[in-house]
């Protein structure tokens, strides 16, 4: 096979790597990508896009469950539901597959040129790549390496028969009827929460005394309210130690020591991700590690000269659109562009029910910096739309400097409220102060009103509360 001389090499065609090589090649850079996979990563294949599809049926199915239960305030009656899992996967399989041919169309479009298999780094410039039809050697002047993450594996619960990664509980064709989820983080409770809905048993054992333990209680409050209306029991303060002798059930401890057997068909392991060193060569490389991540520095660049790294693979937050936004970044800075990383926030969604938006800093961080603050909060129960969709639980929390009233974080629970991370993060990128926000005219009714109401708060000059 004839070798391959190119000015950017991306490995990994994760969010990080696809949008880097798009970017790139927009730029009239000579780029390769390589991947075993299908183009888009974790997130696209196994992550965010089909996470949020079971998320949304299960939703659907929820909503009819709870019509058909009995009365309702809304005056509608509906028969009970059923959900064919194996069916739902495919509808989930479908869109994977859609986006899928979109990205390989974007890149085929910005004239990258797709390797598929597995990179290898033989040194500095030069990578092989295992594909199926022999090996491929490809030098390169730039390298971006974007080889991403994978679920933590516990050493005493190895994934395996009942116990399953995300990635399995992405695809089941049946909903189990007990589960047992390990880990109440991000994957834990979006997942949880869904098979919940289509009417499993859930259990959830957090090791930490809090579920989300990185978010304020206040903020996780309502989401620990519906869990419990939803049936799901949170066993805080507790460690998964292994599978019981007796076959699917799981031995947890408590924080006194105590131990229990929990029965359950699947136990699904959310514990975090770790990066993806190990397998493309880091031996052949003298790169600086940061603890199990790659370091970088603002431009991307690792230790070695020409060798950029992005995305989950150089640390937190293990964000899709982190990823991108260094992808694109660094593919301006290998074309020629001065690009620093001087983004002021990376917002952060939780799609549990209700959702959690945060960008910038919490209320607690903004005091640790030694300027004194300003909070505004208004509740959803005080707001017309949240009330006619039946959300009423939750809140807008602005942070802002007491001085000079530069907002520093916002903060939100609610239903359906993901979509208001845009205002939250153009607010904050901006530098938009509390004045901006309560003098900017926000449709009547909408959600995004209680925004401008917590900014007014803060001023002390709210409206409706
Ligand atoms: P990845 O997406 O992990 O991609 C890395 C790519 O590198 C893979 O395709 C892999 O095959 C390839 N690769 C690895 N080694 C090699 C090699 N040697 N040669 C060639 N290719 C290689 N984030 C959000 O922002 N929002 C969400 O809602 C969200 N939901 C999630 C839900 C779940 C269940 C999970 C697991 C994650 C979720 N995430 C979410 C996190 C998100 O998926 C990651 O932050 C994101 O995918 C990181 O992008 P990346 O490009 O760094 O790496
Ligand atoms: P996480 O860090 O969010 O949560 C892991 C939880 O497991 C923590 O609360 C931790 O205390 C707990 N834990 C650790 N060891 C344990 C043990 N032995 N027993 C019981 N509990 C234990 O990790 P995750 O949920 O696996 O998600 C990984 C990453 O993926 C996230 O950090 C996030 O960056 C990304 N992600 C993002 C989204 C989103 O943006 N909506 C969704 C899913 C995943």
């Amino acid at each position: 096979m004839k070798d391959i001389s190119c000015k950017l090499l991306v490995i990994g065609a994760g969010p990080g790597g696809y949008v880097c090589a798009i970017r790139a090649g927009q730029l009239g850079l000579d780029t390769v990508i390589v991947d075993p996979g299908k183009p888009g990563g974790t997130c696209l294949n196994v992550g965010c896009i089909p996470s949020k599809a079971l998320i949304h049926a299960a939703e659907e199915y929820d909503r009819i469950a709870h019509l058909a239960h009995g009365r309702n305030p809304l005056g509608i009656t509906a028969a009970k539901p059923e959900i064919d899992l194996s069916q739902t996967i495919a509808w989930k399989d479908g869109i994977v597959g859609r986006l899928n041919s979109g990205v390989s169309g974007l890149l085929k479009k910005a004239k990258v040129k797709i390797v598929q298999g597995h990179a290898r780094f033989r040194d500095g410039k030069t990578v092989e790549v295992e594909t199926e039809t022999g090996l491929q050697i490809i030098r390169a002047e730039n390298v971006v390496i974007a080889t991403g993450s994978a679920p933590v594996e516990l050493p005493n619960l190895p994934f395996g028969g009942p116990v399953i990664s995300s990635t399995d509980a992405l695809s089941l064709t049946s909903v189990p009827e007990r589960l047992v989820v390990v880990g109440g983080g991000y994957i834990g409770l979006e997942l949880g929460t869904a098979f919940a809905k289509m009417g499993a048993t859930v259990t959830v054992v957090e090791a930490q005394s809090r579920i989300l333990p990185q978010y304020d209680a206040e903020l996780t409050r309502p989401v620990a309210k519906r869990l419990q209306a939803l049936g799901i029991a949170v066993m805080t303060g507790t460690k998964a130690k292994g599978l019981a002798k007796a076959g699917g059930s799981l031995l947890v401890e408590a924080e006194d020591g105590s131990e229990k057997a929990l029965e359950g068909d699947r136990i699904l392991v959310t514990v975090g991700r770790r990066p993806v060193t190990r397998g493309w060569g880091l031996d052949e490389l003298v790169l600086d590690m940061d603890g199990p991540f790659i370091r970088i520095d603002e431009r991307c660049q690792t230790s070695m000269r020409g060798i950029y790294a992005i995305g989950d693979v150089t640390g937190e937050p293990m964000l899709a659109h982190r990823a991108m936004a260094q992808g694109e970044m660094t593919a301006e800075i290998v074309a020629g562009h001065r690009r620093v990383w001087d983004k002021r926030s990376i917002p952060a969604v939780c799609f549990t029910d209700p959702e959690i938006v945060t960008v910038g800093l919490a209320p607690d961080e903004a005091r640790r910096t030694g300027v004194e603050i300003k909070l505004g909060q208004f509740p959803f129960s005080a707001n017309g739309r949240a009330m006619t969709r039946m959300g009423e639980d939750g809140f807008v929390r602005v942070v802002a400097r007491a001085d000079n009233h530069l907002v520093l974080g916002i903060q939100a629970v609610g239903q359906g409220i993901s979509e208001l991370a845009a205002a939250f993060s153009l607010a904050l990128e901006m530098g938009a102060r509390l004045e901006d926000i309560a003098g900017t005219i926000h449709a009547h009714p909408t959600q995004g009103e209680a925004f401008q109401e917590a900014a007014l708060k803060a001023l002390g000059m709210e409206l409706h509360i």
